[in-house]
């Protein structure tokens, strides 16, 4: 066995144990779990960390940015609620990791990031995976996605200091978005949104503390 095959059978190794532990820690839903069975992690992390790839940890991507735990990905998944006929906007690629997960389980990704060098790897990894029901951009995403919009789903994977009113605005009535909000406390705590009846106030319901990267302002180059 070449030294390539052992990493790969230790990898595939790695992702049934992953999908064990998530299973342990409380992820039932079954889309949530095969999608991240289909989904190769390493193919989303930097070659020296590959051997990481299914410990369920955050990963460091380049431009300080980070490639989520893998539960924190599945609870978030799981939270959607995706049957399969999904449109949904993320906001934040990164590495594409998250985007790569829903593809397989809902109609179509819609995913925004503001770090130019980021997304065109991202739309690398996207290309070679054959994943062709994700469309991305260069944006701010906290202004969402308006001529996509209206959304079945709204992801964020950025920390936000509140919940965008454009994002907001471009759910459907029965809608869901997840989104990690900054606390008074300095905390994040992961949130989920959805519409009242009267589609005239927000129904917020929190579901667990969590460390996101944060939500910035305009588009980034990468230059700097
Ligand atoms: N979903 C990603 C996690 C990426 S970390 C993954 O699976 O790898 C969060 C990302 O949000 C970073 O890449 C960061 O650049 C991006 N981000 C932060 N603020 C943003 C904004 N206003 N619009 C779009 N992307 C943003």
């Amino acid at each position: 066995m070449t030294e390539t095959d052992k990493l790969n059978q230790y990898l595939m190794e790695q992702r049934a144990r992953l999908i064990m532990l998530l299973r342990g820690m409380g992820i039932r839903d079954k889309n949530t779990l095969s999608a991240i069975e289909y989904t190769p992690r390493e193919a989303f992390v930097p070659q020296a960390l590959h051997q990481h790839a299914y410990d369920n940890v955050s990963l460091p991507i380049r431009y300080g940015q980070t490639i989520s735990q893998p539960f924190i990905v599945a609870l978030m998944t799981a939270h959607l609620e995706l049957t399969g006929k999904e449109r949904v906007l993320e906001i934040g690629t990164g590495s594409g990791y998250q985007a790569a997960v829903l593809s397989h389980i809902c109609r179509r990704v819609y995913t925004i990031e503001r770090i130019r060098p980021l997304l065109v790897e991202a739309e690398r990894r996207f290309k070679q995976l054959k994943l062709t029901n994700i469309t991305s951009r260069l944006a701010d995403g906290q202004f969402g996605w308006p001529e996509a919009a209206p959304f079945d789903r709204v992801i964020v994977t950025c920390g936000a200091s509140e919940i965008p009113l454009h994002l907001l605005e471009q759910i459907k009535d029965d809608g869901i978005m997840v989104i990690p909000v900054d606390s008074e406390n300095g905390d994040q705590i992961l949130k989920k949104v959805t519409w009242n009846k009267n589609r005239d106030a927000a129904v917020i319901t929190d579901i667990m503390d969590v460390r996101f990267v944060p939500l910035l302002p305009d588009i980034d180059n990468g230059e700097s």
